[in-house]
């Protein structure tokens, strides 16, 4: 059996195609990698797969064993011929030409879950890296009617994106991730799993959509500005941060609402639980 390192070197030779570098095309060469993703997806017939850059179709292949259906978004052109000359016989799958980010994924996920009377929707990656924040983002800000993320993406950023509020390596995202989703890594994959190889270190991370909210906040939107106003300036004080970006109107009531809450005057912003910020919130929402 030809590993899969050969099939995807006979891939490119056939079609004639060379890694774009610009649209994030690091191809996947570990056929372990490829078994643990699939595996760790979770992924049965009752189950819409909706692959984010299919690129060859070497996930593609593996998802459609397993899933009811498959939905490929991709955006490069060169890649529609191969996907659709490799999996043609499959009744399963379909491929949509698009940015990711254009898509309409509410209503495409709830077409297709009717359609094909399904009873869960994945999402399942190899992320291309340029664009991995905006489609994190995207896929759960949208509040689309998803059980499960499950990408490849840089190891840099599944740190972030993985912590727990209120530790040392969170940012803005992570609350983001964690009001929306509970987050683990899985497995973090050496550079020689890729062709050509990236420059950074991956990892293989799984993000279960929440049922419900972990907290309660008059708005989402105004929580999640604050969160991003307190971030902006990391190096600075909450307090600092929060009166620079005129979240609080000044220094004074800066000072009233922390103190309100028992939080110190000169706490940093990346110590704050997802509460903390939601009772910042609720407070000057008053
Ligand atoms: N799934 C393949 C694999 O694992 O070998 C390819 C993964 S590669 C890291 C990322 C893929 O995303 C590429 O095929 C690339 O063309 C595609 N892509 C890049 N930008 C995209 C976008 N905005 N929307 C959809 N697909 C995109």
């Amino acid at each position: 059996m030809a590993s899969l390192l050969e099939d995807t070197m006979f891939l490119m030779k056939k079609y004639h195609i060379k890694a774009n570098k610009s649209l994030g095309q690091n191809f996947l060469i570990d056929e372990n990698v490829v078994e643990k993703i699939v595996e760790k997806s979770n992924i049965s017939k009752e189950d819409l797969v909706i692959e984010i850059g299919p690129g060859l179709g070497t996930l593609t292949s593996k998802l459609l064993e397993k899933a009811g259906k498959v939905v490929a978004i991709e955006l490069d052109k060169k890649m529609l011929n191969i996907l659709n000359d490799r999996f043609y016989l499959y009744d399963n799958f379909s491929l949509i030409n698009q940015d990711v980010l254009k898509v309409d994924l509410g209503k495409l996920i709830e077409e297709e879950k009717e359609k094909n009377g399904l009873k869960n929707a994945k999402i399942v990656a190899n992320l291309p890296y340029y664009i991995t924040t905006p489609i994190i983002m995207k896929l759960l800000e949208e509040k689309l009617d998803l059980e499960s993320i499950t990408v490849m993406i840089q190891k840099e950023v599944a740190n972030r994106l993985v912590s727990i509020p209120g530790s040392k390596s969170a940012g803005a995202i992570t609350y983001t991730v964690y009001f929306y989703s509970i987050a683990k890594e899985l497995l973090e994959v050496p550079n020689n799993s890729f062709i050509p190889e990236p420059e950074v270190t991956s990892e293989v991370i799984k993000l279960d959509i929440r049922k419900e909210e972990p907290v309660k906040v008059k708005s989402k939107k105004v929580m999640f500005r604050i969160i991003k106003c307190a971030f902006m300036q990391r190096r600075k004080t909450l307090l600092n941060a929060l009166v620079n970006t005129k979240v609080f109107l000044n220094k004074e009531e800066g000072i009233k609402v922390l103190k309100e809450l028992d939080l110190s005057e000169d706490i940093r912003p990346e110590k704050l639980t997802l509460e903390d910020f939601a009772n910042i919130t609720n407070i000057i929402l008053k």
